[in-house]
C-alpha cells in the first residue's frame, strides 16, 4: 500500500473530482458565456486515460470521486467509464461513486447509474419557475430535469438539490424550493455565487446574495439547528427541525472553508486543480503520453506538495477581489 497523499498544510487529500467534459447542453448565466468556445475534442483526455488517473488516485488513498463537468453525461459513452470506476467500488478501495449533474439527461441514466454502485446525485437547480429556469440556463428546459429527478429516485438514488443563491433571482423562491424538497425527501444545499470566470465584477456583485442573509430569513420561519456533520465536501449542514430536512450551505465567501479541504480536481484536459479558488495547476498528461515524463504517482504526490492553503475570494470591500479567470465548468463544481 503506498503512502497517502499528505499536502503541505497536513490535509490529507481523499477526494478526487473529475471533470469529464468542459461542453454542455445549458448556457447558466453565472457559469457561461452564451457562446462559450469548446476545447477541441483531440485536447481532452480519453476514457482511458481518465480511468487511468483516477485509478491512480484511488491506489494513493482517494476514497470519493465525483464526476462532474460541464455536464458529465453529454460526453458520449461517460457509462463506460462509470462502469470502470465500479470495479473500485466491488473492490471496497473506493466509498463512494457519484456526480453532479443538471438532471437534463438523467432520465436515460438514472437507472444504469444505480446498477454501477451509485447512490447519491447531486442536481443543480435554482429555480422552478419555467420561464426563470430558461432565463437562468438559456438553453434548458425545467421539464426535463423533473423527468430526470423523478427518473433518479425511481432508481433509487438519493438526490440532492444543488441551488445557486442570486440576489433578485431566486430570493422569492427560498421558502418554495425548501418545502418542495421536504415533500420529495431530497436535501438540498444552497451555494454562494462565486467569481469564476469573466461575466464582469458588476454582474458579480448583482448577483452574489449572502447565505448568512439567506439563513437569517429561514430563521424566521423555522427552528435551525447546526450539525456537526461533514461530507467531505465544504458544506455547512443544518437541520429544520419543523421538516427534519437538512440544508446544507457552502459560503466559500461569508465562512473560509479551505481549513479542512481533502480534495482536488481533475479537468478533462489531465490539468490537475488543488484549489478551485487559485490559478495554479499540474498538468498530468505527459505522464499519460510521454515515455520519458515522470510517472503518474510522481507527478499527483509532486502536485499535491503544492496545494494552496486556501482561496482568496473576498467581495467584503465592494468589490470582486480573488476572481479566477477559468469558469466553472472548466474545474468542475
Ligand atoms: N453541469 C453540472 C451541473 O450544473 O450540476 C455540473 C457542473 S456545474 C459547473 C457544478 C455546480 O457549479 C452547479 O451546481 C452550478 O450551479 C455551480 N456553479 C457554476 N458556476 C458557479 C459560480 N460561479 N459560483 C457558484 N456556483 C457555480
Ligand atoms: Fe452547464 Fe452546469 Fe455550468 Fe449550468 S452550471 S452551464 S449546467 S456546467
Amino acid at each position: 500500500m503506498s503512502a497517502p497523499l499528505i499536502d503541505p498544510f497536513q490535509r490529507a487529500v481523499t477526494y478526487l473530482r473529475v471533470s469529464v467534459t468542459d461542453r454542455c447542453d445549458f448556457r447558466c448565466t453565472y457559469c457561461m458565456s452564451e457562446n462559450m468556445t469548446f476545447l477541441p475534442k483531440r485536447d481532452l483526455l480519453t476514457l482511458e486515460e481518465l480511468d487511468s488517473v483516477s485509478s491512480a488516485f484511488i491506489s494513493l488513498g482517494v476514497r470519493k470521486l465525483r464526476i462532474t463537468g460541464g455536464e458529465p453525461l453529454v460526453r458520449r459513452n461517460i457509462m463506460s467509464y462509470f462502469r470502470a470506476m465500479s470495479r473500485h467500488l466491488e473492490s471496497g478501495e473506493l466509498d463512494e461513486l457519484t456526480l453532479t449533474t443538471n438532471g437534463s439527461q438523467l432520465h436515460r441514466f438514472a437507472d444504469d447509474l444505480a446498477a454501477l454502485g451509485v447512490r447519491r446525485v447531486n442536481i443543480s437547480l435554482d429555480t422552478l419557475d419555467d420561464e426563470k429556469f430558461n432565463r437562468i440556463t438559456r438553453w434548458g428546459r425545467l421539464a426535463n430535469v423533473l423527468r430526470g429527478i423523478d427518473a433518479a429516485q425511481s432508481a433509487g438514488l438519493r438526490v440532492k438539490i444543488n441551488t445557486v443563491a442570486l440576489r433578485s433571482f431566486n430570493e422569492d423562491e427560498l421558502f418554495a424550493l425548501v418545502e418542495w424538497c421536504a415533500d420529495r425527501d431530497m436535501d438540498l444545499t444552497l451555494i454562494e455565487v462565486m467569481p469564476m470566470g469573466d461575466l464582469g465584477a458588476e454582474d458579480r456583485l448583482d448577483q452574489y446574495w449572502p447565505l448568512s442573509d439567506l439563513r437569517g430569513r429561514l430563521q424566521e420561519f423555522y427552528t435551525l439547528t447546526d450539525l456537526d456533520e461533514r461530507t467531505g465536501g465544504p458544506a455547512r449542514y443544518v437541520r429544520l427541525e419543523e421538516t427534519g430536512q437538512k440544508i446544507g450551505f457552502i459560503t466559500p465567501l461569508t465562512h473560509n472553508f479551505c481549513e479542512s479541504c481533502n480534495r482536488v480536481r481533475l479537468t478533462c484536459t489531465g490539468e490537475l486543480y488543488t484549489c478551485l479558488g487559485q490559478e495554479g495547476c499540474s498538468d498530468l498528461r505527459p505522464s499519460l503520453r510521454e515515455p520519458m515524463a515522470p510517472s503518474l504517482e510522481e507527478a499527483i504526490r509532486a502536485a499535491i506538495g503544492l496545494k494552496p492553503k486556501g482561496h482568496d475570494f473576498d467581495y467584503s470591500r465592494q468589490s470582486v477581489a480573488g476572481q479566477v479567470s477559468r469558469h466553472m465548468s472548466h474545474t468542475g463544481g
